[in-house]
């Protein structure tokens, strides 16, 4: 038999996704994969159970249902105050998943330079190894994760193609301030430089920090390619909705590489989601208000535990500190978290190109309920984990 292709030797299955069926494998409360497991809004639904006796069952255009582009045009002005045109300006893709590779693809060539902070979304490694292209890792150093300015100029000397700004961040809970924004703007400007960005948490955010948009940062509109998603906004993982925005000359491009890649996301499914595009300001402040309390209720509870911990500014992941355990494997650590504690976990060194070993992340977007049996389980941690 010939050799399978290169390009998919240099990197694994999705751990995050991995960990959600070792989840379920061992009955665990699984805090792994980060998705919610309560119900999307009850106008989104009821919308979609319409749109089943409605003519939505072929395709859509292939860059997005006129409806729905318009419905985000409108909604992204209203957050960043930038008109933008629903016709020239968007690409409708499946998730952000497909935004990210979409963009990826249709601004690197093998053996561009891409720079990707450290710890990262898993799917950027792969994204880059997909396209050819090769990652330079600039560290966000805990336990601010903030990153030292001199470090990332030397890695836009190495003339990258562009860089990956994942804000809110995960697995680290960083929201970027205006001012690592602006550091980050003028080395993009001074090397000439694309900025594909990854906003899916953009309305999970925890006072007193604020969401940036990148785009909105003097003269970046040009070359920031803006990838989002209603995954997150509207609790609908499963719908995989997500989006590309930027200037007409780039999604000339990437709307025929998502054309390609696959036609088009549901066409019922963007329909029913426009509901949600077109909610008012009150939905996002109680977005927000609703996984503070999460956030608080799940770290005070690992508070309780004794459990070292970051505090996330934005997004819906915690890392815990496992270093006093003295695994040698973070993996192992959780996959015997799942089996003797019963709550799902995902290693941190999928997420850090050092090698790092000392942190399991956690996410908290579940119903209290859930939370609580996960820290009623976590009341063991301490005893079935030491080594
Ligand atoms: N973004 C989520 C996470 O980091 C889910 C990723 C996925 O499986 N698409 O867990």
């Amino acid at each position: 038999m010939p050799e399978l292709s290169g390009r998919t030797a240099n990197f694994t299955d999705s751990v995050i996704r991995r960990m959600t069926r070792i989840s379920n494998q061992y009955g665990a409360v699984n805090l792994s994969q980060g998705f919610p497991d309560f119900e999307p809004p009850k106008e989104i639904l009821q919308r979609l159970a319409e749109v089943t006796k409605e003519d939505f069952h072929q395709y859509s255009i292939t860059w997005g249902a006129q409806n729905f582009r318009e419905a985000l045009a409108e909604k992204h002005e209203h957050f960043t105050g930038m008109k933008i045109d629903p016709n020239s300006e968007i690409v409708v893709t499946c998730g952000s998943t497909e935004a990210m590779m979409a963009a990826m693809m249709s601004v690197t060539n093998p053996g561009d330079k891409v720079i990707v902070f450290s710890p990262f979304y898993e799917n950027y490694g792969a994204d880059t190894v997909l396209c050819g292209a090769e990652p330079i890792y600039v560290p966000l150093i805990p336990p601010t994760f903030s990153f030292d300015a001199d470090v990332l100029e030397e890695a836009f000397r190495q003339n990258p193609k562009a860089l990956i700004l994942c804000n809110p961040s995960n697995p680290c809970g960083k929201v970027f301030t205006y001012n690592e924004l602006k550091i980050i703007a003028d080395l993009a400007e001074k090397y000439d430089t694309f900025v594909i960005t990854d906003e899916v948490y953009e309305h999970i955010v925890y006072a007193p920090h604020k969401h940036t948009y990148f785009s909105t940062l003097p003269g970046m509109k040009d070359r920031t390619i803006s990838c989002g998603s209603l995954s997150k906004t509207y609790s609908i993982t499963g719908w995989r909705l997500g989006y590309v925005i930027a200037t007409p000359h780039i999604i000339e491009t990437v709307k025929k590489v998502h054309d390609f890649l696959t036609v088009g996301a549901a066409a019922p499914l963007q329909e029913a989601a426009v509901t949600g595009l077109r909610f008012s300001d009150d939905y996002y402040a109680d977005l927000q208000l609703k996984y503070t309390e999460k956030r608080d209720f799940f770290i005070d509870g690992l508070d309780r535990l004794k459990i070292s911990h970051t505090t996330p500014e934005g997004a819906y992941y915690v890392l815990l500190d496992i270093s006093e355990f003295g695994y040698d494997s973070d993996v192992e650590f959780c996959e015997k978290l799942a089996r003797e504690v019963g709550v799902g976990a995902v290693p941190g060194s999928s997420f850090f190109k050092e090698p790092e070993n000392r942190y399991i992340r956690m996410h908290f977007a579940k119903k209290n309920q859930t939370l609580n049996e996960a820290l009623n389980r976590l009341d063991s941690f301490r005893e079935k984990m030491l080594i």
